[in-house]
């Protein structure tokens, strides 16, 4: 995927997710909105409501303070008009007070403020308390005055309202009537009233001159404050609702509402889990199917899925490499395919039959097949079952080995070994001549004494031919001992006489390079070739210089087995020798092998080349001893030096061949290692 489509697909799921978070924080605040809105409506209903009742609470105190009035100035008309005795009036006043016990006291007043009437005996509270000064405009325009409240002498607050009595523009006298506060609160306020709230009667200063609080006091959150009208003083009437504000959690809306809202953060987190775990699982599918391809695609093996008709449904690209055909062309087809080897249809079908009857082998099978060109090679194959997620088969996944490869070094190692023993029985031959003269040595000198006995049995005329017979068969079988111990030995070298012809020394360095490739390999040893160019050939047997080349060049591997990485060299050079050191008659060419191992210490190298000598565990101690032996065979010389790099270089110098020489007109060409 390329960068751009990633952004917009990132770009993309953001704004998929935008829109439903958007959506879910509206729905939330407008519940959140809804209930707190719902509380205020109540709240404004509740504050509409107290001013609403204190109105009507003030109207009806407004009124019955009005009536009083009214009766009193015509209870005062029928005075001026001296219908009235003293005694009447005192008995209309007490009927007023028998229906209104809010009134304390009447007190009917003459012209000059005394005392005509009262309604109780009792001590006459200081008169500035009853009468407002003489000489303003309302007393003359009979107009009614209330009062600042007073503390009577019964403890409780009274207001006291001034009625002048005026007949014809004259003034006759005055009625003044005082109430008790708290009578006005619990007689005019209703009880229904009361039980919700607290009522008082302040000042402007709020000092409060009576209250009433049925249903408990209040709680100051819903108030309202009301003057009472009454002429020359000011007294307010105040309510305070004993409910406090509505709860928002008793509220059932509420309730549900935050319910829902919690179900519903929940479910969204579920889904956004759940969605971030696909998104998850998918992007880990997505690298596990590219690691995968890459795994496939880098395989050297080749990989081949079929159904269970036997139609190829997959290759993987090694498969396409080995058989040399495209995917394309293959992948579909039903057999015969285009790899299958004609010589060997008549196996392919039987074993496709068989895995058709599903008799899949435990173990890998080779066979032949061949690429487009033609090509014939080697496979390995290895076949399973294919089985899905219901454990249903559904055809079979091979894996195909090209083997020619290893056919191939399987066969040259053969080869490589076969030489070796030849090489091996040859070089030995200088023990076994040793051998062969001590075992020749018994027969020879039993023969030797047994013919001496005939001879001497001869000359002395014995003509016990018996004794003559017995010395002469005894001669004959030593004879045929030692025959046969020559004809074992013949027949031990006889497999194989070292041939010596013209070869150049680049052709058998070559020629052993892959064994000394596959000795190398396993210890990570690196290999350098230098061979001088144009050297002249020499007469040799190719065989046994390669014999000698793989001993040397083994023993230098092994040497460097603890060495680091880095001093893990193999230097093989091949180069004339010095011509200062020999006569140009004598050219020779001189193949060193060069390491940096643990090199050969003096006692060591003294037996270097005996035979059975070996320092390693396993070793056999033959090497060194036949190299020499090959090498002296060809008139050359081995030996060996320190190398001052550390480690040794064993070299061998060899004559050119008479032809080369006379033709090379013998110049020596070195390269230095
Ligand atoms: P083997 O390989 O069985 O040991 P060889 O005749 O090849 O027999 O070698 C004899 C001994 O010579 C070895 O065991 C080893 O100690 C020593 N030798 C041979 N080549 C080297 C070398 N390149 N570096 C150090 N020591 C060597």
């Amino acid at each position: 995927m390329s960068n751009f489509s990633k952004i917009l697909n990132w770009q993309g799921q953001r704004w998929r997710w935008l829109i439903p978070i958007l959506l879910v924080l509206l729905f939330l605040a407008t519940l959140i909105w809804l209930p707190w809105q719902a509380q205020r409506m109540e709240a404004t209903d509740r504050q509409e409501q107290l001013i609403a009742d204190t109105l009507w609470v003030e109207q009806a105190i407004q009124f019955q303070l009005n009536r009083n009035e009214e009766i009193l100035r015509l209870i005062g008309a029928e005075i001026g008009g001296s219908h009235l005795s003293q005694q009447s009036v005192l008995e209309r006043f007490r009927t007023l007070m028998k229906s209104n016990h809010e009134i304390q006291r009447i007190i009917l007043f003459d012209e000059n403020d005394l005392v005509l009437v009262s309604t109780s005996d009792g001590p006459l509270p200081p008169k500035e308390t009853l009468i407002p000064p003489r000489g303003q405009s309302e007393l003359a325009h009979g107009k009614t005055q209330c009062l600042p409240p007073f503390l009577g002498r019964n403890g409780k607050n009274l207001l006291s309202c001034h009625i002048p009595l005026v007949k014809d523009g004259q003034r006759l006298g005055s009625i003044v009537i005082s109430y008790r506060l708290t009578g006005i609160l619990d007689e005019m306020v209703p009880w229904w009233f009361a039980q919700d709230n607290q009522v008082s009667l302040i000042d402007a200063d709020e000092k409060i001159y009576a209250d009433r609080s049925a249903g408990g006091s209040g709680k100051n959150v819903y108030t309202h404050i009301r003057a009472l009208d009454l002429p020359g003083t000011q007294l307010l009437l105040k309510t305070n609702s004993n409910k406090s504000e509505p709860k928002l959690l008793a509220n059932l809306l509420v309730l549900s509402v935050v319910l829902l809202s919690l179900g519903l953060i929940w479910s969204l987190a579920a889904l956004w889990r759940d969605i971030n775990r696909r998104l998850a699982a998918e992007g880990a599918l997505r690298t596990q199917v590219a690691f995968r391809t890459a795994m496939e695609n880098s395989l050297v093996t080749g990989l081949r899925a079929r159904d269970m008709e036997g139609r190829l449904t997959y290759v993987n690209p090694a498969f396409c490499k080995m058989i040399e055909l495209p995917a394309e062309e293959i992948v579909g087809n039903l057999p015969p395919m285009p790899y299958w080897a004609p010589e060997a249809l008549a196996e392919y079908r039987q074993r496709f039959t068989q895995l058709l009857a599903g008799t899949v082998p435990s173990e890998g099978f080779e066979t032949i097949y061949q690429r487009a060109s033609g090509e014939r090679f080697p496979v390995l194959i290895y076949e399973s079952p294919l089985v899905n997620e219901n454990g249903v088969q559904t055809g079979w996944m091979s894996s195909i080995l090209d083997i020619s490869e290893l056919k191939r070094a399987q066969e040259l190692s053969r080869q490589q070994e076969e030489k070796l023993h030849v090489s091996a029985r040859l070089a030995t031959m200088g023990e076994i001549a040793s051998m062969l003269a001590h075992e020749l040595n018994q027969p020879l000198a039993a023969i030797s004494s047994y013919t001496t006995g005939a001879v001497n049995l001869i000359r002395a005329d014995n003509s016990d031919k018996e004794l003559l017979l017995q010395a002469l068969a005894k001669a004959n079988v030593q004879a045929q001992r030692a025959g046969q111990i020559i004809r074992s030995v013949h027949e031990f070298v006889k497999k194989r006489e070292p041939s010596r012809e013209p070869v150049s020394i680049a052709s058998v360095i070559d020629g052993a390079m892959p064994l000394i490739d596959l000795q190398a390999q396993p210890f990570y040893v690196a290999i350098q070739l230098v061979i001088a160019p144009n050297l002249p050939t020499v007469l040799a047997d190719r065989v046994l210089l390669e014999q000698v080349l793989l001993n040397l060049t083994r023993n230098a591997i092994e040497a460097m087995q603890g060495n680091s990485p880095a001093r893990r060299l193999l230097r093989i050079v091949a180069e004339m020798a010095a011509s200062d050191q020999q006569p140009a008659a004598h050219a020779t060419i001189l193949v060193s092998v060069i390491d940096q191992g643990y090199g050969i210490p003096a006692d060591v190298a003294e037996k270097l080349f005996s035979p059975f000598f070996s320092t390693k565990s396993g070793g056999m101690g033959m090497g060194l001893k036949i190299c020499r032996t090959a090498i002296e065979f060809h008139g050359g010389t081995l030996t060996h030096q320190d190398n001052p790099a550390g480690g040794t270089i064993f070299s061998f110098a060899l004559p050119v061949t008479e032809e080369a020489r006379s033709l090379a007109g013998a110049p020596a060409v070195r390269v230095n290692a």
